[in-house]
């Protein structure tokens, strides 16, 4: 009949949901945190000259005074790299959230 789950079909299903289950929490057991791993700067093609209006200094990845979450080394406000963005955390809009 359509529609019906023979009492077998239950059991097969939550046979496969609880594997599944064992299997996800496997994986998870065998996580382990990496490190970051920065680019080089002759990777990242990082440039010493900003590009237009881009520079280090205005964008997000990069660390007061002198760093960068993605590339290594010294890096310059006034530089540049091809992963420029101008994405921000507030960029988002949770913030005008309710306005
Ligand atoms: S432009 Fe490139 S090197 Fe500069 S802060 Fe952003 S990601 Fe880092």
């Amino acid at each position: 009949m359509a529609g019906t789950i023979s009492r077998r079909g239950a059991i097969q299903n939550l046979g496969a949901a609880a594997a599944c289950g064992l299997a996800g929490s496997t994986r998870a057991q065998e996580y382990k945190p990496q490190a970051q791993v920065k680019l080089s700067k002759a990777v990242a093609r990082y440039q010493d000259a900003p590009k237009g209006n881009e520079s280090c200094g205005s964008c997000p990845y990069f660390v007061l005074p002198k760093g960068c979450v993605t590339v290594e080394g010294d890096i310059s406000p006034t530089a540049w790299c091809p992963m420029y963005t101008s994405f921000a955390a507030l960029d988002r809009g949770a913030h005008s959230a309710g306005r």
